[in-house]
Order: C-alpha cells, then structure tokens, then sequence
C-alpha cells in the first residue's frame, strides 16, 4: 500500500496572519506531496517493504535496503516531519500549555517562558535547512535540532513538538526574518496534540 499525503487539518488559509495561505499551499500541495511521491517510488523496487509503516521504516532505517535506503531516510524522514508539523499547529492556537506537558516542561525547564527561548534558539539557530524538537529521550524532555530530513525517531527517541526551518516554511512572508517567523509560530503551537504524543 503506498504512502499518502495527508489533507491539512485546517484550511489552507486558516492559520493567517502567522502562516499566509500561498506558504501553505506550496508547503503542503507542492513540497510535502513531491516527498510522498518520492518515498514510494523508492519503495517500488522493494515491494517486501511496501507493507511497513512509515514510523517502523524510519526507527529501523538499517533493514531498508542499501540501494534506497537514502531515499527512504530523505523523503521518509520529510513525510514524517511535515505530516507532525501539520498537526501541532491550530488556528486560535498557541500560548502557555496547560496539563501534563505544562508541569514536564515546568520540571524539565524551569518554566514555560525558558523553554521558549531555548526551544527558539535551537531551531532559530540551526544553520542550514532543518527542524526543531521537543522530544523524550528515555524518560526526559529534549531540546533538539536536526539538519535537513533528520528526525528524533531515526535516533529511537519520541517526537512531541516540531517546527519547520527550511527556507521554503516561511521566506514568502518573512523572507530571511528567520526568528520572526519562530516568533509567530508558537501563536499557533497546538497543546493538546503536543499532550496527546506525550502520553
Ligand atoms: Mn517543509
């Protein structure tokens, strides 16, 4: 069964002022579906693996034959990062959260206001084109950032919040304002997706 584009859980336009409608059409219709597509022509030439969701074939990327294993890794680790990015923003969204993810945070961090910051300089400062993560490691909280299609999942640990730093998530409207762009985004951080994947 081959691997599919998942609609936006919103409109397309639902997500403005932080998020112009052109972005997120491109983003999801164009760049999200063009990594769909490439996934599972990869996975053309291993029918064996075409049964395999997506999450099993990235946190074992070492059984995925050498000769698409690349692929997999580029456009698999991409189709995994955009469709969590879809889901952890909200329209009417963002703000401190509330329930378990709130008092983790809290232990982890110290309080919301330090995480934010750290969570912004993280993804802000990634060089290069990447994302930025709240994940468990073991039993603990991380801030991380990966490069390119890199995601927590592929390093056995659990993603619970992700943000898109790739040029192509925000240069129409807030061109090379990178940290602007973070700024806006956490009005849309959708908290109680973030304490669904955290449970
Ligand atoms: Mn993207």
């Amino acid at each position: 069964m081959a691997h599919e584009l998942p609609p936006l859980p919103y409109a397309y336009n639902a997500l403005e002022p932080h998020l112009d409608e052109q972005t997120m059409r491109i983003h999801h219709d164009k760049h999200h579906a063009a990594y769909v597509n490439n996934l599972n022509a990869a996975l053309e030439k291993h029918p064996e693996l075409q049964g395999k969701g997506l999450d099993d074939l990235l946190k074992d990327l070492g059984r995925v034959p050498e000769d698409i294993r690349t692929a997999v890794r580029n456009n698999g680790g991409q189709h995994y990062n955009h469709s969590m990015y879809w889901q952890v923003m909200a329209p009417n969204a963002g703000g401190a959260p509330s329930g378990p993810i709130a008092d983790a945070i809290r232990a982890a961090f110290g309080s919301f206001e330090a995480f934010k910051d750290q969570f912004s300089k993280a993804a802000v400062g990634r060089f290069g084109s990447g994302w930025g993560w709240l994940v468990k490691d073991g039993g603990k909280l991380a801030i991380e950032a990966t490069s390119n299609e890199g995601c927590p999942l592929m390093e056995g640990k659990v993603p619970l919040l992700v943000v898109d730093v790739w040029e192509h998530a925000y240069y129409l409207k807030y061109q090379n304002r990178r940290a602007d762009y973070v700024g806006a985004w956490w009005n849309l951080v959708n908290w109680a997706e973030v304490n669904r994947r955290f449970k």
